[in-house]
């Protein structure tokens, strides 16, 4: 009776271990900005992602002239474009939110007091020279908040690409965005996993096995309509990243059990 018990927990238990690694992680784009007092990249955003439960918070990072990293999607903000222009300029624009643009330091030291993990984008800038020495900055300022275990990284910058897989920790995990590479070349190149669009993976959904079959992980983005998010789901992604992560969280909660 005692050994039918324990046989009948452990397969339960390995069932529900199954059931939750088919089912892909919420990662919420740019934080969770579509939510009162909160805006695009800004550090409410990373907060209100981790007080919902989100597994991780994307978000965008350039670095100004003289050599401050800071969190913004777009090149400029406010007509101020960041990489040629100087930190204190920067700083002074304000988000839809009324927060000053965050700098990566701040971003970093909030996010050290959070258990979820943060995937940080390292824009194209248009120096390479720049460019490196941004990734070597922020490289170094992750490792300084104790985040290297809970930092992914993602960009759409070839040599971007490169410079992170050489400079972060081994056994950090590096995505291209762009979707020009299939899943063997990635792993050639000493990428984590493909972090391609719906329109991508939609095209290639294949490439979600292949990538799977590598020994790699699969994130997807951005997925806002519920539909989509079911596409993801029934295709096995790993990682949804999404504007609209409550909805997804509802979502996965609402599948039937495997
Ligand atoms: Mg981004």
């Amino acid at each position: 009776m005692k050994t039918r018990l324990i046989i009948a927990a452990a397969l339960a238990a390995a069932s529900s271990l199954a059931a939750s690694a088919a089912l892909p992680k919420v990662i919420a784009h740019r934080g969770y900005w579509d939510t009162e007092g909160s805006a695009q990249n800004s550090v409410r955003a990373l907060v209100k992602a981790d007080s919902v439960g989100c597994y991780a918070s994307e978000f965008d990072v350039w670095m100004t002239a003289d050599g401050v990293i800071v969190v913004n999607h777009d090149a400029d903000i406010n007509g101020v474009h960041i990489e040629s222009s100087p930190a204190k300029k920067v700083l002074a624009q304000k988000l839809a939110n009324g927060e000053n643009v965050p700098t990566l330091e701040s971003y970093l030291a909030q996010a050290a007091k959070q258990p979820s993990r943060i995937v940080l984008e390292l824009k194209t800038h248009d120096s390479r020279k720049h460019e490196r020495k941004a990734v070597k900055d922020i490289v170094k300022m992750v490792k300084k908040y104790g985040l290297e275990d809970k930092t992914d990284y993602i960009t759409f910058s070839k040599y971007g690409f490169q410079d992170l897989i050489k400079y972060t920790p081994k056994g950090t995990a590096v995505y291209y965005l762009t979707g020009d590479y299939i899943p063997w070349q990635i792993k050639e190149m000493g990428g984590a996993g493909i972090d391609y669009s719906l329109k991508v993976m939609k095209k290639h959904p294949e490439w979600i096995k292949m990538t799977h079959d590598l020994g790699m992980e699969v994130n997807v983005w951005t997925v806002n309509d519920p539909a989509d998010m079911q596409w993801c789901i029934d295709n096995g992604v790993d990682y949804i990243t999404t504007n609209a992560p409550e909805q997804l969280q509802q979502l996965l909660k609402n599948q039937p059990a495997k």
